[in-house]
C-alpha cells in the first residue's frame, strides 16, 4: 500500500554521505539539499563539464566559421546553377526598370518645367547609374 516506501530514507548524499529524501521532482537526485553539498555539486559539475569540453569555445568559433563558409559556398553554387535564370530575371527587371525610369524622368521634366529646378543634372546622372546596375 505504501508507494513512497522505496524512495524514502534509502538515498545517501554523494558528497556528505548522509541519508536524505530526494526531491519529488528530481527522483534521481544524488546530492542532499544542504547548501554546502549543493555548492560542491555545482563546482564539480562545472569542473566535469570543463574537462569534458576543453575546447568548447574554440570549437564553437570554428563551427561558426565553417558554417559561414558553407553558407557562402551554397549561395555561390546556387548562383552557378541558376545563372541563366538570374540573367533572365535581371533582363526582365532591367526592362521594367527602364520603363520605370522613363516614366520617372518624364514626370520629373514636367515638374521641372513647372518650377525652375536646378537638380536635373543630378537626377539624370543617377538615372544613368541605375541603368548600368
Ligand atoms: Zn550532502
Amino acid at each position: 500500500m505504501n508507494m513512497e516506501k522505496k524512495d524514502r530514507g534509502d538515498r545517501k548524499c554523494s558528497i556528505c554521505d548522509k541519508p536524505f529524501i530526494p526531491n519529488k521532482y528530481r527522483p534521481n537526485q544524488e546530492v542532499c539539499s544542504s547548501l554546502e553539498c549543493q555548492y560542491q555539486r555545482q563546482l564539480s559539475n562545472m569542473k566535469n563539464w570543463r574537462t569534458a569540453n576543453p575546447n568548447y569555445f574554440k570549437y564553437r568559433e570554428s563551427q561558426d566559421k565553417s558554417w559561414k563558409q558553407a553558407c557562402r559556398e551554397r549561395s555561390l553554387e546556387w548562383r552557378r546553377k541558376h545563372k541563366e535564370y538570374l540573367q533572365l530575371y535581371r533582363g526582365a527587371n532591367k526592362e521594367r526598370h527602364r520603363k520605370y525610369m522613363r516614366e520617372y524622368m518624364r514626370k520629373y521634366r514636367q515638374r521641372k518645367k513647372e518650377s525652375e529646378d536646378r537638380n536635373e543634372g543630378e537626377a539624370q546622372s543617377q538615372a544613368a547609374n541605375n541603368e548600368t546596375t
